[in-house]
């Protein structure tokens, strides 16, 4: 059985490479049937606070991305990893070195002297345990294999080849007790059970460095899939300069979690021409294998465009319910969502197919509602004042009266009643339509005026006229 995992390091967010990240484990783990279990990456203690760890739980569950069972605390299990590096130098597969800072920093300065990358030179690799130097704890380095090559088997990269002599002994414990990332990743991996290795392309060389400690242990490598970074429109990789990195700004601009994760499947993943995906298409089609070597470039017209798509595809009652739960968290959404009493709810149901049609983002959908929730009298925007002259208040009066004749109150009978006027004065439909929007909506732009007077029904339209006439 298929076992993936998603392993952050809490860093204050859910990075939005990380999301995919998590979404491509996710994906494979699904469509194996199989598991994704999440890990903690928290041994940075500086860094790691409760805080960065929550917003990342947070953003993977408002994407939906389900992990199985509890997250793992990298850093809780410090003691295992120890362990584990004292058994391999038991093994004769690492050992200690006491190698001094002063030291280290010569073979650092000879390397930058001969221009090659700094290198452990083995000095402690074949001493006698008895030489240690009394009361100085060291480290513990693993014995890498000096030559031949340590082989990546990559379902995406393809074999990937790293020479033995560009691979030091590399150290897997510090001389505090705590284990490097490195060999933390590796034990945890192996200890979770984990199958697949899904992660961003960064980790490359590390999965050699990896190999190697699996290999000492006599463990069994998981499959390992480097998926490419995200870049921006300029080909560089990702960064704030292109825009918000965090998943929680995505949430806040607008976009359904449907709508990120299609657009973000699409980074790096193609299946056929399909642009527009449900999430159950994703589980379906989706195969590691068939995720591109080549950086993929993040591009927010598409995402928006998607967003557009993805909100117009679902029926008017999810997509109310998905506005409403969405709403705190949307900039001013908060004094917006608390202006939805029941009945402003179920206005906002009976006007989503007018609204919907319009927007690209939650926020433009939000921002067409001011009319659903506005309490009379209604305050008027700067342009809807304008509108609102002496010459359109004697409109709005003409309008009234002939609303009043009508019987069944709809978009349509509204529209009849509104055409007749028109031509009976000579009045352009404008001049009828720009004064009563506003009168109905506060503002000089909103859905259809029909649409709203439909929606509004007959007694609180006529009452918002009555007020920009007395
Ligand atoms: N914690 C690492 C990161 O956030 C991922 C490590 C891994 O997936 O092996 O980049």
């Amino acid at each position: 059985k298929v076992v993936t995992r998603f392993a952050p390091s809490p860093t204050g967010f859910l990075h939005i490479g990380g999301a995919r990240t998590a979404l491509f484990n996710w994906l494979y783990a699904r469509h194996t049937g199989g598991t994704m279990l999440l890990r903690i990456e928290d041994t940075d203690r500086e860094r790691s606070t409760d805080a960065a760890t929550a917003a990342i739980l947070e953003g993977l569950s408002w994407l939906g991305l389900k992990w199985e069972g509890d997250p793992v605390s990298q850093y809780e299990r410090a003691g295992r990893h120890r362990e584990v590096a004292e058994e391999l130098v038991g093994l004769g597969k690492a050992y200690y070195c006491y190698a001094t800072p002063a030291e280290l920093e010569e073979m650092r300065e000879k390397a930058r002297a001969e221009g090659r990358p700094p290198r452990y030179d083995g000095r402690w690799r074949d001493r006698d345990p008895s030489e240690a130097p009394e009361g100085v704890p060291g480290a513990i380095r693993i014995k890498a294999p000096t030559e031949g090559e340590t082989l990546v088997r990559d379902l995406v990269q393809g074999d990937v080849r790293f020479p033995n002599k560009d691979l030091d002994d590399f150290i897997i414990l510090r001389s505090d007790g705590n284990p490097t990332y490195m060999h933390a990743v590796v034990v945890d991996d192996h200890d979770m059970g984990v199958t697949h290795i899904i992660r961003g392309d960064d980790h490359l060389t590390n999965a050699a460095r990896q190999t190697i400690i699996y290999d000492a242990m006599g463990w069994q490598v998981p499959e390992m899939a480097h998926i490419p970074l995200i870049h921006g429109a300029d080909g560089a990789k990702l960064s704030k300069r292109h825009g918000a990195l965090g998943v929680e700004a995505y949430r806040a601009m607008g976009y359904l979690p449907e709508a990120l994760l299609n657009y973000l499947a699409r980074l790096g993943w193609s299946h056929g021409d399909d642009e527009v995906m449900s999430i159950a298409q994703m589980t379906e089609w989706f195969d590691i294998t068939d995720v591109n070597k080549g950086a993929a470039r993040f591009d927010f017209a598409k995402l928006e465009a998607l967003n557009g798509i993805h909100m117009r595809s679902m029926d008017d009652a999810a997509l109310t319910e998905a506005l409403l739960s969405a709403l705190p968290y949307l900039p001013d959404g908060e004094a917006l969502a608390t202006g939805f009493d029941d009945a402003a709810r179920e206005r906002l149901l009976r006007a989503m197919p007018g609204l919907k049609d319009r927007a690209k983002t939650l926020i433009e959908l939000a921002d067409n509602t001011y009319y659903l929730t506005a309490r009379r009298p209604l305050q008027l925007d700067e342009k809807a004042t304008t509108i609102l002259d002496d010459a359109a208040r004697a409109v709005l009066k003409d309008v009234l009266t002939r609303f009043q004749d009508i019987s069944e109150w709809n978009a349509q009978t509204t529209e009849a009643a509104i055409r007749e006027y028109a031509e009976s004065s000579g009045l352009k439909l404008g001049k009828i339509a720009q004064p009563l929007r506003a009168a109905l909506t506060g503002r000089a732009t909103s859905p259809g005026v029909f649409d709203v007077l439909d929606v509004l029904g007959r007694e609180e339209s006529l009452a918002r006229i009555g007020d920009q006439i007395d």
